[in-house]
């Protein structure tokens, strides 16, 4: 049975790399929001056109600090809209004043506001709204049902707005069809998420960017009250049969999953990529630095209109990554994705007003939301009879935790990536006897065997993957190549060592390989990289443009053609994945040595990490894994794990990549990343 599946399919909230820019229109409200994050409303503090203009002159001429080819503007007050005035003056200046520069926000701009929606039908609000309709979003805050709302949502006399608001639903989603709301839930009406969620759609908001607070708010009782509330919105969903008409995050099938240490180094955070700007003209990394919106701490400011950008209070916004921010328990966390984090309520929260100290008083409301998606997947699988993407991302996780060690079998094999093979005094051969224990070795330490070389008992191995240079039709073979060598079209699974001299032939070779499959996957590797001149990088990027071409011909056709130097970039933080060699990749030589990879046994065989008897030595790769992080903490260019071996053959050190080597990862970042543009697009 085939089901289509909106729940958990958030695309649409994805935009291009953009910096916001934030303006805070004036601490003014209609309303008096129980959980309003600003203290203190009053018609005082409202922004100046003049504030706003030089802000605006400020932050154009500093392309260093805001280098995106796009810019979202936000407008945020207290209420905005009480300044709609001030706001269409700001917006004429911005259009006028990036024209005149050519400036590429000119084009690339959105206007973000963040209303009440009490104003939303007013003349001069309507008037703005159509003059700027095809660069502009309205977000209106809207709680949930009439009773949540009504509860929270206040105004000075403490009647609800719920009715106010609700009357300019319909032009609002008639003006912005597809429009979202944030419905935040707390400790006082987290019993009522379930009937609020419902009359939001029932509103036709079908979007709903649903959360819980940050805030250590939470009492024992929260967490299970939140998990019945969301399989009772699961029971709904299910029973009505709407997961391909609504949306809502709790239920994303990729949330509550461990973190690889790729994903531990993305970034969560856009704050100094960002500003915002208060009404006296100070900068701050994002409105959740702002004084107003902070309970404990004072506002994190980064600058002024007089003095300009501190460089230097931007600096902990560079390296902010789960990684660097989080203790212990979240990096070991098995449910840790999707578990979010917000640096301004790190630091508001923090023992030391530091933006390291990741603030975990919703780990609680987490764990809950994670069994709940559980609920919702298990129940969609069982009523649709579908696969559920679910369990697609659980398998595709436990691949990735999958620990390999590679078996050489013999000195005489052709190298199987970006290595050579010395010629050792001695040729060792893998005899049947130590095959079989380097396998149970393997086995017992979790590690999935993989032989590499010639397998003289096919059959009694046949079920291991075996990487090699002899001719098989078994499919599940690796097969091979070098450069020089003629492809013989029988797998869908080729590794092809490229020599200098045939760089030019790289698409040629692709092209053979992948004739008549379905799918293929072609390895590329590189053994004398550091021979590579600057013609041959150019060669070389104009071999890429053709594969990428190939790629695209192949997906005409209905085919995937899969090469990794232009499959390899995670998506999360730019950065191609590392092989895994001595993490998930290990070798073991016919000497019962272990190494990080085969390239180490054939060219550093001194660099052993343990032996067949004693297993991995783990202080030894303790301290080969320790370098990196110092490096890291230092300076993180020049920094590159793509392969460790090569970084030692050029640097000689495992995590200090060649100036070539950065050359060519950065072309092969630039094409991934234009290959899958064109791939989705
Ligand atoms: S806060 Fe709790 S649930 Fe979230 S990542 Fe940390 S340990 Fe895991
Ligand atoms: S995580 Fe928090 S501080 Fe960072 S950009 Fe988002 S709201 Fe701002
Ligand atoms: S370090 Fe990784 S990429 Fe480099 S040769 Fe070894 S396995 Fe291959």
């Amino acid at each position: 049975m085939e089901s289509n599946v909106r729940m958990g399919d958030f695309s649409s909230y994805e935009a291009e790399e953009a910096n916001s820019i934030t303006f805070s229109l004036t601490q003014d409200c209609q309303l008096r929001c129980k959980y309003c994050y600003m203290v203190g409303k009053n018609n005082k503090n409202r922004m100046t056109f003049d504030v706003a203009k030089k802000s605006i002159d400020y932050i154009l001429q500093k392309r260093d600090l805001y280098s995106c080819n796009a810019v979202q503007w936000e407008f945020i007050g207290g209420e905005p809209l009480l300044e709609i005035e001030l706001m269409d003056r700001i917006c004429d200046y911005i259009k006028q004043k990036t024209f005149l520069l050519g400036h590429p926000w000119a084009i690339n701009y959105m206007f973000n506001i963040s209303t009440n929606g009490l104003l939303y039908d007013d003349e001069r609000v309507q008037a703005f709204i159509k003059k700027n309709k095809s660069h502009l979003s309205v977000g209106i805050s809207l709680d949930g049902n009439k009773e949540k709302n009504d509860n929270q949502r206040v105004y000075k006399d403490n009647k609800g707005s719920y009715d106010d608001v609700v009357k300019n639903v319909p032009l609002w989603l008639e003006q912005f069809p597809g429009a979202s709301t944030k419905a935040t839930f707390s400790h006082g009406d987290i019993h009522l998420l379930k009937d609020s969620i419902i009359s939001l759609w029932d509103l036709g908001i079908e979007e709903v960017s649903a959360n819980v607070v940050f805030e250590d708010v939470w009492d024992e009782q929260d967490p299970v009250i939140f998990e019945e509330q969301l399989k009772e919105l699961a029971d709904y969903i299910i029973d009505n049969g709407l997961w391909d008409k609504y949306n809502v995050r709790f239920f994303d099938p990729s949330i509550g999953f461990p973190q690889n240490s790729d994903e531990h180094e993305g970034k969560f955070c856009g704050a100094g990529k960002m500003v915002a700007i208060d009404n006296e003209g100070t900068f701050y990394p994002c409105t959740r630095f702002m004084s107003f919106t902070l309970n404990n701490k004072p506002g994190l400011k980064i600058g002024n209109l007089i003095k300009g950008i501190d460089k230097n209070k931007l600096k902990a916004f560079d390296h902010l990554t789960i990684k660097t921010i989080s203790p212990k328990k979240c990096l070991e966390c098995e449910v840790a994705s999707g578990c979010s984090s917000c640096s301004g309520h790190n630091y508001d929260e923090s023992k030391y007003g530091s933006v390291f100290e990741r603030a975990t008083g919703i780990c609680e409301m987490h764990k809950a939301n994670v069994k709940a998606c559980d609920y919702f997947w298990e129940r969609y699988k069982q009523v649709t009879n579908c696969e559920s993407e679910r369990d697609r991302i659980r398998m595709l996780k436990k691949q990735e935790k999958e620990k390999f060690l590679q078996i050489i079998m013999s000195e005489d094999i052709k190298s199987t990536c970006n290595y050579e093979i010395k010629n050792k005094e001695k040729t060792f051969l893998m005899n049947d006897e130590q095959l079989k224990e380097s396998i149970e070795f393997a086995e017992n330490n979790d590690f999935k065997p993989v032989l590499i070389g010639d397998v003289l008992n096919k059959e009694q191995y046949k079920d291991y993957i075996n990487i090699t240079s002899t001719d098989s039709k078994n499919e599940d073979v690796i097969k091979v190549y070098k450069s020089e060598d003629e492809i013989v079209n029988n797998n869908s699974n080729i590794i092809i060592n490229i020599r200098k001299k045939d760089i030019f032939k790289i698409h040629q070779l692709v092209e053979i390989a992948s004739k008549g499959f379905e799918y293929v996957r072609v390895n590329l590797m590189f053994s004398d990289l550091e021979e590579w001149t600057s013609s041959d990088v150019e060669e070389y990027k104009s071999q890429l443009d053709k594969l990428m071409d190939l790629t695209l011909e192949k997906k005409g056709e209905d085919k995937v053609l899969e090469i990794n130097t232009l499959n390899n970039v995670n998506p999360q933080n730019n950065k191609v994945y590392s092989c895994g060699a001595g993490k998930e990749l290990f070798a073991i030589g016919p000497n019962k040595k272990l190494y990080l990879c085969p390239a180490f046994y054939f060219n550093y065989e001194y660099l052993d990490i343990g032996d067949i008897k004693t297993g991995i030595n783990y202080d030894k790769l303790e301290i080969l894994q320790r370098n990196i992080n110092k490096i890291k903490n230092d300076d993180k260019k020049g920094v590159c794990k793509k392969c460790i071996y090569a970084n030692k053959k050029q640097t000689n050190e495992l995590y200090l990549s060649s100036e070539i080597q950065e050359l060519i990862t950065d072309i092969e970042i630039k094409k991934s990343k234009e290959l899958i543009e064109q791939l989705i697009g």
